[in-house]
């Protein structure tokens, strides 16, 4: 019985992510068929006591608690698509619709070779997979004393081209906070209780139903790697100050996840990959200073301001003023970001086509290379300008 309610519970919660980037909410609960396939094809590795315990953790949960969680949470999660889709196709719970099949994800995919579904059911359940997104996004304020990477390997460079950015972009940066997102945090009961209170509107009770139950999870599941699995922080957003009562105000941020930078370095992008991610995060704030967002939504305006923020990052990462890096490597790398899976065309979300994006970028670096020869860096409204007038002439890539 209790098996069933788990089941059920992480078919609904299996919905809801799939839907976490688009606007209609939802509450429909399908008949778990498809989990219920995915249980079958592999097994667990967990011994009878600890399902037993976890069980148990699971039961005490209120259903009130449970409903939260697995439905829409009190704020919206700030995952850029393409980093969703990857995340959500390499789980299996979603289809995969285009051929994404690159390092990245060839990496990541490798990265789950030790896990079965009663683990993907747990973390599904759990919204497990969100947490450090959340915390990162509501609680994460201060950009003083913080440690990028697991071992603190991207502080230097992040740290360093976020100063850059700073410098080279002429719009109004100061208040931006630069923080992390890592995976620990779900051995982290402080950290766990906040987010569940404040992402998902729980008592403190249940959010301490839920603390523990997490714990065990981690505990339970060396494939978790205490937390530090990098499906779990494969993501990072630049997200404009906004008022979260009775949190306050939510400083202008970027978050840096450690799964993504994770990826792209171990396939051998570590020298580009932080900066190329910061680069193009930073371009969103350029967006949110300049107020280019509008109110246009859907498909073609988020296709609009993505390829803009490729551009932006183009032009800074290959600028001799920018971060001076040779065109060829970036473009390397770019070739791999690009193809990480954003097929869906007709979604909100929707970036561009990776030919798209890599013509975006092209045509920045393109601008850089006249403009380092007028020794000097077009401010953000000339450059955005040029991009306007340019983007017609990218789309019919
Ligand atoms: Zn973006």
């Amino acid at each position: 019985m209790k098996k069933t309610k788990l089941l059920t519970a992480a078919v609904a919660i299996v919905i809801a992510f799939s839907l976490s980037c688009k606007k209609e909410s939802t509450t429909t609960v399908s008949n778990g068929a498809d989990m219920g396939e995915m249980s079958a094809k592999k097994s667990s590795t967990l011994t009878l006591a600890m399902q037993q315990k976890l069980e148990t953790l699971y039961a005490k949960i209120p259903a009130a608690a449970k409903a939260k969680v697995s439905g829409q949470a009190k704020i919206k999660l700030q995952l850029h698509p393409e980093y969703r889709d990857i995340v959500r196709k390499t789980l299996k719970l979603e289809e995969a619709t285009c051929d994404d099949n690159t390092a990245s994800s060839q990496w990541l995919d490798q990265q789950l070779a030790d896990w079965n579904n009663t683990i993907i059911n747990y973390v599904v359940t759990t919204a497990m997979l969100d947490l450090p997104t959340y915390d990162a996004l509501i609680f994460e304020n201060s950009s003083a004393n913080q440690s990028f990477g697991s071992s603190g390997q991207y502080s230097q460079k992040l740290t360093k081209a976020f100063k850059d950015l700073k410098r080279f972009w002429n719009i109004n940066s100061e208040n931006i906070v630069l923080a992390p997102m890592h995976g620990t945090m779900l051995t982290n009961r402080d950290r766990i209780l906040r987010t569940y209170k404040a992402a998902f509107d729980l008592d403190d009770a249940s959010a301490n139903y839920y603390a523990d139950f997490v714990l065990a999870i981690v505990d339970a599941f060396p494939q978790l790697r205490g937390g530090d699995h990098p499906i779990f922080t494969f993501n990072a957003f630049a997200q404009s100050s906004f008022n979260f009562p009775p949190y306050g105000v939510i400083p202008d941020k970027i978050i840096m996840g450690d799964g993504i930078m994770d990826a792209f370095a171990a396939i051998g992008y570590g020298d580009v990959a932080p900066q190329a991610i910061l680069a193009h995060e930073f371009g969103h704030h350029i967006q949110f200073d300049l107020n280019l967002f509008g109110d246009a939504s859907g498909p073609e305006a988020t296709r609009r301001t993505e390829l803009m923020a490729d551009a932006y990052s183009a032009y800074y990462l290959s600028h001799a003023r920018g971060a001076s890096m040779q065109w060829k490597r970036v473009q390397l790398f770019l070739n791999v970001f690009f193809n990480i899976g954003d097929c869906s065309f007709t979604s909100d979300g929707h970036h561009g086509t990776p030919t798209q994006r890599m013509a975006a970028a092209k045509w920045g670096y393109e601008v850089a290379d006249a403009a380092q020869k007028q020794g000097h860096i077009l401010t953000a409204q000339e450059f955005t300008s040029r991009f306007e007038a340019q983007l017609p002439t990218l789309l019919l890539q």
